[in-house]
């Protein structure tokens, strides 16, 4: 029992410290996804003292699947049968997925997708309160700022393989994407993209440990199969074999201005693929093509020099799909810069730790 020590003494004793025991017995299970069944439970038996119902005979029953997977994942049923996923409660479910309706891919997600996601929320939120990933701290925050913002990346990306817009018809042909999340954090919009598109391979990559502790977590207890987490500095791991020029797309949100951050995302991307940015626009004095935007007119140097051309910018903060930035833009809006990947980047790039951000090109 050291191992749940954390735990707040009165709500385990109400979720049934047996239950908590037969999880530990269970070798996989993480310590996190725990907490957060057991205080589901706990909060599920609470309320229901509360509305005068008192008599519980709980018991646990493995999925089969998660067994054999080995990535267990429980459920819990009252002696009414009722029952909750690991940390998803039934009752915040339909307000939860009313939170997605602001976006046009959370309308289109499948049931067990907004369940993953609120496993997901639940998930953050709890192991937020000892180590800091994001600073959100609310459940519509993390739906709105993380969730939704992330879900936009979705549609570019589809835009982009279809060729709709005519410019990229050759990856039409196989769903099979290869995404590499840059600077994953908190997993966005890495975790979002591989709950949402299941066929998609996605990569978390991130220098700070804690947080790919956080990754590896997360991605054991949604059991994504698609995601995978690697714990490494973008300068030194573009240089791998493995992984340079490797991706069909980067993504990447909040991790560095464009000048730097376009450095250490282009040489992971193939020839034909793209480094899509997700930034905020700030409408200011200079011009470059269509958008009035100092960062974006500073980077080009640095998106050519690794072998990439700039296509556009699109705003994304809008409820349908996102839409081409015009010179009358408002400010402040969340943007995704688009930039494709043409020519091989030179084996001097990135330059060593650091120096991509100390002088960008
Ligand atoms: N993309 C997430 C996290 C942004 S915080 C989100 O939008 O919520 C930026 C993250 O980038 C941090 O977790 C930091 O560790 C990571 N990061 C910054 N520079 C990096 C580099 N050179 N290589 C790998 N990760 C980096």
């Amino acid at each position: 029992m050291s191992r749940v020590q954390g735990l707040d003494r009165k709500r385990l004793s109400c979720a049934r410290l047996c239950f908590t025991a037969l999880l530990l017995r269970n070798t996989g299970v993480s310590h996190g996804a725990l907490r957060v069944a057991v205080q589901r439970w706990s909060d599920h038996c609470l309320q229901r003292r509360a509305r005068g119902v008192e008599s519980f005979r709980t018991r646990v029953a493995w999925r089969p699947s998660a067994l054999v997977n080995a990535a267990p994942v429980c459920r819990v049923f009252s002696s009414h049968g009722e029952g909750c996923e690991a940390g998803s409660a039934p009752s915040a479910q339909p307000e939860r997925d009313g939170l997605l309706e602001r976006c046009q891919q959370g309308r289109l997600l499948s049931t067990p997708q907004k369940r993953r996601l609120s496993q997901l929320c639940d998930l953050l939120l709890e192991r937020n309160r000892h180590v800091n990933l994001t600073a959100i701290r609310t459940e519509p925050e993390v739906y709105e700022k993380h969730f939704v913002d992330s879900l936009r990346f979705v549609d570019i990306i589809e835009t982009l393989c279809t060729g709709v817009s005519g410019e990229r018809p050759r990856l039409a042909a196989s769903n099979h994407f290869r995404l590499l999340d840059l600077g994953s954090g908190g997993g966005f919009p890495g975790l979002v993209l591989g709950i949402a598109r299941p066929s998609w391979e996605l990569v978390l990559l991130d220098a700070t440990r804690k947080k790919c502790d956080w990754l590896r977590e997360a991605v054991e207890a949604l059991q994504l199969s698609n995601v995978s987490v690697i714990w490494d500095r973008a300068e030194l791991a573009a240089h791998k074999p493995a992984l340079r020029e490797a991706f069909d797309f980067v993504v990447a949100r909040a991790v560095a201005r464009l000048p730097a951050l376009s450095e250490l995302a282009l040489p992971f991307v193939r020839i034909g693929g793209y480094f899509l940015a997700a930034k905020e626009y700030r409408r200011e004095a200079s011009t470059v093509g269509d958008v009035h935007w100092p960062e974006l007119a500073s980077a080009m140097r640095s998106i050519e020099a690794n072998g990439g051309r700039y296509m556009r910018t699109v705003a994304t903060d809008t409820d349908g799909a996102p839409t081409a930035c015009s010179t009358d833009m408002d400010d402040h809006r969340r943007v995704i810069v688009i930039v494709h990947k043409q020519h091989p980047t030179p084996s001097m790039y990135p330059r060593a730790p650091g120096v991509p951000e100390r002088k960008p090109l």
